[in-house]
């Protein structure tokens, strides 16, 4: 393998520094190197919570909120100037299709920044009177303080859109940030703190260390005591160890964890937008949304022909190279995280699933053959609590069965640990209302599916979280709120 591969570094107190133990970046598209990333051992870990720690004491504690907020419009700006960078490096690292890369994923992380920088300038605080037993009118409010040090550990399936979905709010309530993206996918967090590097915070107020998970950067962070807060997105597994770790020191956690998440599909729904929508929610980035629908439930009248139009669309989807023309879907995230989804295909086999289409690897006769690549899946026939219908298999595939009742529907969406998201088709409003509120989710999509307004609380039941960020839960979240209680 070539040693002359670029390297990714890691920036701590201002500074990009190397190290000498580096891991490779693949890429999933065609198995080419990409980059060497150097992986932070525990005392780079240590000298970057160090920094943030100080930077807490130093001008950045001063700054206003509206300070912040022009800080905030600089990193915005900043990463629409290298756009394209961001885009290509979000695209190697994860072979999505570029047209993705510029229109979701590098989009949301300039709007992160610009929607957060406007929520803290508006953002205020409470403020009560009351008259007391002495008959005096005494007033309380509320000031928004920083927690300190955040640690935000970021996984690879929208990286840059999820990191950036942490670290603008935590900067706006004036925190210093400690940040790990994941291994997988470590080019558009490095090129963000170039960013912000540039953009002229002080020292030790935003830091990137790459590395692992266990026994390696991102456990070397949690532990870490001087670490105030811990914001994770990520498996619901790996959140419940972090949880343990930040027990100690009772430090605050906000999860973003795995889903298993259901499509409702009603008789009376609009056809075509629904088949469009749940191809969408089923395979857009080949499967790798937390919020993607592995379960669809369609009502019986109209079951077999929905079956057949999300086959034809299954089936009509172009995978290929992120650059191609009128490509609708990459590769999977790596080789290993393929053979984790074809261990699904071949149990949901076992389970005795019809696949009524997909289930395999497709083969290019070119250099895509050394990527991670997989069809577009779809099954029937498996019951409720088969494997393949329970666990979050994280790919292009769903399991599509039949409902009868609006009761006995909700009664199966609710049945699964998780509970992080759900779309539901049809055009009876009533319906809809009665029946969203009745999912024990964080989120239903009615007619749509992961459109966001970034001031609504985002998050999950169950195993799918803990707590919610966006608009003011994410400012309540990375801050602390004292109470003044003042009796003039
Ligand atoms: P993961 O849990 O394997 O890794 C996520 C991050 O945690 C990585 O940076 C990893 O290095 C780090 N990590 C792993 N073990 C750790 C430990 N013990 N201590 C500290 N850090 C550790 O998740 P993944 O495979 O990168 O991401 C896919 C998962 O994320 C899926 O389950 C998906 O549903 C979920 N997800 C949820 C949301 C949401 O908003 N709810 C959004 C995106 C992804």
């Amino acid at each position: 393998m070539s040693t002359t591969a670029p390297q990714l570094l890691n920036y701590v107190g201002g500074e990009f520094l190397a190290t000498e133990q580096t891991f490779p970046n693949i890429s999933p598209i065609d198995g080419r190197l990409l980059s060497q990333v150097c992986e932070a051992d525990e005392a780079l870990v240590g000298r970057a919570v160090s920094a943030a720690k100080t930077a807490q004491s130093g001008p950045w504690a001063r700054t206003s909120a509206s300070e912040r907020a022009d800080v905030l419009m600089r990193i915005a700006a900043g990463i629409e100037r290298r756009f394209e960078e961001f885009v290509a490096a979000e695209v190697a690292d994860t072979g999505r299709p570029v047209e993705q890369a510029r229109r979701l994923d590098i989009a949301r992380g300039v709007h992160n920044f610009r929607t957060f920088a406007e929520l803290i300038r508006q953002s205020g605080g409470d403020y009560f009177e009351m008259r007391a037993p002495d008959g005096s009118d005494v007033f309380s409010y509320s000031v928004r303080k920083p927690h300190g040090v955040v640690a935000i550990i970021s996984p690879w399936n929208l990286p840059m859109l999820l990191l950036t979905w942490k670290v603008a709010p935590a900067l706006a309530c004036g925190n210093s940030v400690v940040v790990k993206p994941s291994e997988e996918s470590p080019s558009t967090a490095t090129l963000l703190a170039e960013v912000i590097h540039d953009a002229g915070l002080p020292e030790g107020v935003f830091n990137l260390i790459h590395g692992f998970g266990p026994g390696s950067a991102g456990e070397f962070l949690t532990k870490h005591p001087d670490v105030d807060a811990i914001t994770f997105t990520g498996e619901s597994r790996t959140g419940s160890e972090i949880m343990k770790v930040a027990a100690e020191g009772v430090r605050d956690v906000s999860f973003e964890l795995g889903g298993k998440n259901a499509a409702v599909v009603f008789a009376d729904c609009d056809f075509e937008a629904a088949v469009a929508g749940v191809a969408r929610s089923s395979f857009t980035n080949a499967g790798q949304v937390c919020l993607c629908s592995e379960r669809v439930y369609v009502e019986r009248p109209i079951f077999e022909r929905f079956v057949a139009a999300l086959k034809e669309k299954a089936e009509g989807l172009k995978i290929g190279y992120p650059d191609e023309p009128g490509v609708d879907m990459g590769s999977m995230i790596s080789r290993q995280h393929r053979e984790k989804v074809l261990s699904y295909f071949e149990l949901a086999r076992e389970e005795g699933a019809t696949v009524v289409t997909g289930g395999e690897v497709p083969t290019f006769g070119d250099a895509r053959d050394q990527g991670a690549y997989v069809r577009p899946t779809i099954w029937t026939g498996l019951a409720d609590d088969a494997r393949c219908v329970q666990e979050e298999v994280f790919g292009p595939v769903c399991h599509i069965a039949p409902f009868d009742r609006e009761d006995e529907v909700i009664e199966r969406v609710n049945n699964t640990v998780y509970g992080l998201a759900t779309a539901l088709w049809t055009q009876d409003l009533g319906r809809a209302h009665r029946v969203s509120r009745q999912f024990h989710v964080g989120m239903v999509w009615v007619n749509t599916w992961f459109l966001r307004d970034l001031r609504t609380p985002f998050g999950g039941a169950r195993l799918s979280g803990l707590g919610r960020e966006g608009g003011r839960h994410s400012l309540d979240f990375y801050s602390e709120l004292t109470t003044i209680c003042v009796n003039p």
